[in-house]
């Protein structure tokens, strides 16, 4: 089945059996082979086969806004932490730059045993051990992961962002980042996640007796403040154009299949992700997505031909006489640092969503203020 049908099926099948029980159940962790209670729909909506647009749709069409309020609210947290990390790219590179500070971090023993599920904290190893597994982890086991990782083992949260972001499917640079900042009371000032033994007990399936977690910790706190940037939407020109689509807005050609542009391609990021250590099953599921994006773009415009890196472009473009090479947008991550490399060699213009462009500059705040702003979208939208 094409990953677009898969996708469509579970979400359809998640709404008429379980999203009018969402907000009562969501927040527990009934282990994986038990998985109805939330979407499970993340690794989807990462990749944008399907999008955030669609599900607010066809979830709205369904239910009155109440029942499903939660649900939509949830789906808007991808959007406001992307705007807020787009707003605020410097965090980004201070992650990056971190990560490198800490290569040699991760010879210790103590970052080895939480990476390879050999810590002393039971439920810690079972999560650690499922996320390698599955390529997922509920919300809540998450927040809990994290809290842990930090508090009780005591290990950098960088660290553990990237562990994460190499290995779950839905990995997003800002809904991770931000998440794992979050937890550790850098995002609200402050304000950490502490996991509590009672907590875990309460929302996971599985019990833990004996649980010996650190749950009085104070929260980190960095020095750097992170002053916002204005938001950047390219104007576009579509004369000799190329379009490289890519996996992180997969759906985007569906939606536009009229041949608006004169040349087609598929950008494809993994070769650069294995050399930065993403897992094989993240690569792989990338892979798949990418196979039927160039299936795509085959039989609708006729194009064969895979871009891996600048020169694959500067050849393409001194070939066919190209003036102008677009993308879809590509928010703060490892795919635009690599794209962003080389836009002096090759000026790449980046296509905008009007989702996005209307939602991020509502993150210029906290989670509520862009909360406030959900009737607007959904009345500009619907
Ligand atoms: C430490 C940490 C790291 C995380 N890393 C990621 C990540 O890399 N990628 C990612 O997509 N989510 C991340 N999340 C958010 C959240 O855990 C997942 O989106 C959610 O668990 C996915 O499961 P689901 O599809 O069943 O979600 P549902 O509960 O069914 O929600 C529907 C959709 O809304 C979005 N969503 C839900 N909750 C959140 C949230 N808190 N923040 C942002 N988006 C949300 C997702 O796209 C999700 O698929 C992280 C959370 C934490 C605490």
């Amino acid at each position: 089945m094409h990953i677009r049908d898969e996708a469509l099926k579970h979400f359809n099948n998640f709404s008429e059996k379980y999203l009018s029980k969402y907000s009562r159940d969501r927040n527990f962790d009934f282990g994986k082979f038990n998985r109805t209670n939330t979407s499970c729909l993340s690794k989807y909506i990462t990749h944008r086969v399907i999008d955030e647009l669609e599900l607010i749709k066809s979830a709205h069409s369904k239910y009155s806004y109440t029942t499903i309020e939660k649900f939509i609210q949830e789906v808007f947290w991808r959007t406001y932490w992307k705007g807020w990390l787009e707003l605020r790219p410097r965090v980004w590179e201070v992650y990056r730059e971190d990560l490198v500070n800490l290569e040699d971090y991760k010879k210790n023993i103590n970052y080895q045993n939480a990476i390879n599920a050999k810590t002393t904290v039971e439920c810690f190893n079972d999560w650690a051990q499922e996320l390698k597994e599955t390529g997922y982890l509920h919300n809540h086991a998450r927040m809990w992961f994290a809290s842990i990782w930090i508090f009780t083992l005591k290990l950098p949260w960088q660290l553990g962002a990237d562990f994460f972001l190499k290995h779950l499917l839905d990995g997003d640079a800002a809904s991770n980042t931000l998440s794992w900042r979050w937890v550790a009371g850098l995002q609200t000032k402050g304000k950490h996640y502490l996991a509590t033994s009672w907590n875990i007990n309460k929302f996971s399936t599985k019990k833990y007796e004996n649980l010996k977690l650190n749950e009085n910790a104070s929260p980190l706190s960095e020095s750097e403040n992170f002053a916002q940037s204005p938001l950047h939407f390219d104007n576009m020109e579509y004369e000799n154009s190329l379009f490289l689509v890519h996996n992180l807005d997969s759906c985007y050609l569906l939606k536009h299949k009229q041949k608006t542009f004169n040349n087609y391609g598929l950008f494809d990021f993994n070769d650069f992700l294995h050399n930065k250590n993403y897992s094989k099953k993240v690569l792989d599921f990338k892979a798949k997505i990418n196979l039927e994006i160039f299936d795509q773009i085959k039989s609708d415009f006729g194009a064969s031909t895979v871009f891996k890196n600048s020169d694959d472009i500067l050849k393409f473009i001194k070939e066919k006489k190209i003036d102008h090479v677009i993308m879809p947008y590509l928010s703060c991550g490892y795919e635009n640092d690599f794209i962003s490399e080389f836009k002096d060699k090759v000026k790449i213009f980046y296509l905008a969503r009007e989702y996005d462009q209307f939602c991020f500059p509502f993150s210029n705040k906290g989670f509520f203020g862009f909360k406030d702003q959900i009737p607007k979208i959904l009345s500009k939208f619907l």
